[in-house]
C-alpha cells in the first residue's frame, strides 16, 4: 500500500501528462487547420510579435504610451476577428485553437490557489480505493438498490417493531447520515451476518465519495493489520507510518466493516480507542459495522472502547433472516 505522498506524487505525474497530452493535440489541431488555411498561421504569428513590436515602440523617442497601447489594441482586436471569421467561414469552432481541459476549474493542475480542486480529491479517492479493493463493490451497489423484500413483515422475537419495518428505519436513517453530513455523527451498524450492514456501509461510502468527500473503507482486518505492520516491521519508515495515522484521523468519513473479525490483542484494542477517540474529539464521522452483540463487544474490547462506542455512537441494530441465506435456498 502506497502512502499519500506517493500517491500524490503519482497524482502530479498523472496532471503533468494530461497538461502535455492537451498541449499536444492543440499542437496537431492547429497544424491541421493551419495546412486547410494558412493565413491563420500568419496571424498566429502577428499575434505573438505584437509585444516585442510594443515593447520597441514604447522605447522610442517622444512615444506616447497610452496612444501605444490603444492602436496595438486595435490591430490584436483586427486580428482576432479576421481570424474568427477565416474559422467561421469553414465552419471551424474558435474553441479548435483553444486549450482543451480535462478539468477547467483548475486548468488540469490539481489546485485551485492553494486549494485542493475537487478533481485531485476524487483522483486521490480512485487510488485509494484500488488499494483497499472495495472499488467493484462500490461501483455496483446504491441506495437505490436496498432491496426491503428479504426483510420479513412478521413479528421478530421480541422486537416491537418487523425486521421489514426496522430495516427502513435504518435505511433512511443511513440516508439522513449522508445528507447531513458532515455533521460529526457516528453510526454503529450491528446485527447478525446477512442483514445489510456491509451493503450500507457501501452505500454511505458512494454516496459520500461521489459528493467528494475523502471516505476511508478498511474492514477491520484490512485496518489492524496495516496499523500492526507500521507498528513492528523495522523496515518501515516512520514517515510512512505518521502519513497513514493522519489519513485515519483526517478522512471525512472513516468506516471500520466487520469489527470483531480482526485477531484481537491488547495492540488492536489500544489502537482501536486511539482512532476512535481522536476522531471523536476531531468531530470526525465514523461507521463502524459489526456482527458482535453488545456483550461480546464488552468482552472484546476495553471499556474505554465500549464506553466510546455506546455514548457517542448512533446504534442502528438489524435483525431479520440472513438475507444471503434466503437468496442461496430461493426463498
Ligand atoms: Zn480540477
Amino acid at each position: 500500500m502506497a502512502t499519500r505522498t506517493e500517491i500524490f506524487r503519482e497524482l502530479m505525474r498523472e496532471y503533468d501528462m494530461i497538461r502535455t497530452e492537451k498541449a499536444g493535440e492543440l499542437r496537431q489541431r492547429k497544424e491541421a487547420l493551419y495546412t486547410s488555411i494558412p493565413r491563420l498561421a500568419e496571424i498566429e504569428r502577428s499575434l505573438a510579435l505584437l509585444g516585442t513590436k510594443m515593447a520597441r515602440r514604447m522605447l522610442m523617442r517622444g512615444a506616447n504610451p497610452e496612444e501605444i497601447v490603444a492602436e496595438l489594441r486595435l490591430e490584436q482586436n483586427a486580428l482576432e476577428m479576421e481570424r474568427q471569421e477565416l474559422l467561421a467561414s469553414k465552419q471551424f469552432s474558435p474553441k479548435l485553437l483553444e486549450l482543451e481541459y480535462e478539468c477547467a476549474a483548475c486548468q488540469d493542475t490539481g489546485f485551485i490557489g492553494t486549494e485542493r480542486c475537487l478533481c485531485l480529491k476524487k483522483r486521490l479517492m480512485d487510488k485509494m480505493y484500488d488499494q483497499s479493493n472495495v472499488r467493484k463493490i462500490i461501483e455496483m451497489e446504491h441506495f437505490d438498490h436496498f432491496d426491503f423484500r428479504y426483510y420479513s413483515k412478521e413479528a421478530w422475537q421480541n422486537e416491537t417493531k418487523t425486521p421489514f419495518e426496522n430495516a427502513q428505519k435504518i435505511y433512511a436513517r443511513a440516508i439522513r447520515f449522508t445528507e447531513e453530513f458532515p455533521k460529526g455523527e457516528h453510526l454503529l451498524l450491528t446485527g447478525g451476518t446477512g442483514l445489510g450492514k456491509t451493503f450500507l456501509c457501501n452505500c454511505m461510502a458512494k454516496e459520500l465519495l461521489e459528493k467528494g468527500n475523502m471516505v476511508l473503507y478498511l474492514t477491520s482486518s484490512q485496518l489492524f493489520k496495516k496499523l500492526e505492520e507500521q507498528r513492528f516491521n523495522k523496515n518501515n519508515d516512520d514517515e510512512e507510518a505518521k502519513e497513514w495515522d493522519q489519513e485515519l484521523l483526517e478522512a471525512d468519513l472513516l468506516i471500520i466493516d466487520d469489527l470483531g473479525t480482526e485477531f484481537s490483542t491488547v495492540f488492536t484494542a489500544t489502537e482501536l480507542f486511539r482512532i476512535v477517540n481522536d476522531r471523536i474529539l476531531a468531530n470526525k464521522s465514523m461507521v463502524i459495522s459489526t456482527n458482535l452483540s453488545m456483550e461480546e463487544l464488552m468482552n472484546s474490547y476495553s471499556d474505554r472502547v465500549t464506553s466510546r462506542l455506546f455514548g457517542e455512537f448512533i446504534l442502528l441494530h438489524f435483525y431479520g433472516e440472513d438475507i444471503r441465506l434466503q437468496k442461496k435456498f430461493g426463498k
